[in-house]
């Protein structure tokens, strides 16, 4: 007998949605991704920026405004990302750092997905259906299973279970109907900031000398040229900066005006540098929930899941910190899912087994 798939619903297209939504959709489920934003990726990011150059011509540049890259420390993530890299998703990326930099932590490699940051989730979710500019403020669970609404629109099927992959305070109002329990916890799990600024400048040196910097004084965290990044664009004359302030300046600034902490950063820069930056374009990005705080209670476990529900919770905040622990987070809420589908198929079974003998067995009737 075909036992039919549960399907899915997953909040959030991050590399932690992502993943559930792979895992899932290769174990033959019926998944449906939901993101308020124009496609995958999250903190994931690269963004297009329209500019203008000295000639008067319009130009685009990508640049990669949330994660640097990733290293891998657990075996199952190792193993991941190897066969991203073989497919061609990840290359490594082995950055000059700047004289006098803080070195980097762990492993002087990073894996940076190419040819942008999101590219890893738009590969991982190839062939699995997607709705976007999708922003969920309502999720209902009735008699034919879980309602997915956005703006008071209901998506049109319901769904037997759902995944929320989202930063926890994003999380909260989703939850609470739910499990208040889990949204306390989501509510108050700790999240750092990042205010970010990013452009493109002129450049009159052929070769800086250096890709990255992580100043070890000063209001900036990470200092990075994205042109010399692997798979990125480079153009002879320009630079390609972008600059991720640190947590406790983010925290102080948060609410200050975006044209004031760019001037602020912007400042900052010519500083580390020791020379003016003539500016070509350039913008800042408030990331509210950039990483959870490396010495924050982090909740016991990994995901959550209620089974008696259908309803589960992974990201970063549980499963650790960046991508690799979003990533692990979402890998052991997937294998909790498939474990239920496959308790429910073999009961399913065991059921039908029953009747089959019962039929067989007129004793029974
Ligand atoms: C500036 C910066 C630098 C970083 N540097 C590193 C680094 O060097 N290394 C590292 O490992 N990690 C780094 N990180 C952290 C890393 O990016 C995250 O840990 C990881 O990407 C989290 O993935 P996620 O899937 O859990 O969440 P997210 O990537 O945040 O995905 C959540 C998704 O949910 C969507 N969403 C939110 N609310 C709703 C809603 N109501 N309805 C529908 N969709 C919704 C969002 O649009 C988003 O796509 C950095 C992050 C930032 C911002």
């Amino acid at each position: 007998m075909e036992i039919q798939k549960e399907s899915v619903a997953v909040i959030g297209a991050g590399i932690a949605g992502a993943t559930v939504g792979r895992a899932l959709a290769l174990a033959g489920h019926p998944v449906h991704l939901f993101d308020k934003s124009r496609g995958p990726g999250g903190r994931l990011a690269t963004r297009r920026v329209e500019w203008v150059d000295r000639q008067g011509h319009a130009a685009t540049t990508r640049l990669d405004h949330g994660a640097l890259g990733f290293t891998a420390r657990s075996a199952t993530f190792q193993a991941f990302a190897d066969l991203a890299q073989k497919a061609a998703w990840l290359a490594e990326w082995k950055p000059s750092l700047a004289a006098g930099s803080l070195p980097l932590e762990g492993s002087a490699m990073l894996y940076v997905p190419v040819p942008d940051m999101p590219a890893l989730c738009r590969h991982l979710l190839d062939g699995v259906s997607a709705s976007w500019s999708f922003a969920v403020d309502g999720l209902h669970r009735g008699p034919l299973g879980w309602q997915v609404q956005a703006g008071g629109v209901s998506h049109a099927t319901p769904f037997d279970a759902v995944v929320l992959a989202l930063p926890p305070a994003q999380a909260v109002h989703l939850l609470s109907p739910h499990r208040l329990d889990w949204a306390r916890h989501a509510s108050v799990a700790p999240m750092q900031p990042c205010w970010t600024l990013m452009g493109i400048a002129d450049e009159p040196e052929p070769s800086l000398g250096w890709d990255l910097a992580r100043p070890a004084t000063g209001p900036l965290a990470w200092v990075l040229r994205n042109d010399t990044r692997p798979g990125r664009a480079h153009v002879a004359g320009q630079a390609h900066w972008v600059v991720h302030a640190r947590m406790g300046w983010s925290c102080r600034h948060l609410e200050q005006p975006a044209a004031w902490v760019q001037q602020q950063l912007q400042a900052a820069l010519a500083a580390y540098l020791g020379r003016s930056v003539e500016w070509r374009h350039c913008v800042v990005h408030r990331w509210r929930y950039a990483l959870p705080q490396s010495h924050g209670t982090a909740p016991a476990a990994s995901y959550w899941w209620d089974s008696a529900q259908g309803l589960g919770v992974c990201g970063d905040f549980l499963g650790g910190c960046g991508i690799e622990g979003a990533w692990l987070s979402a890998q052991a809420l997937s294998a909790a899912l498939l474990q239920r589908a496959s308790d429910a198929a073999g009961a399913s079974t065991a059921c039908a087994d029953a009747a089959a003998a019962d039929a067989a067995d007129p004793h029974q009737r």
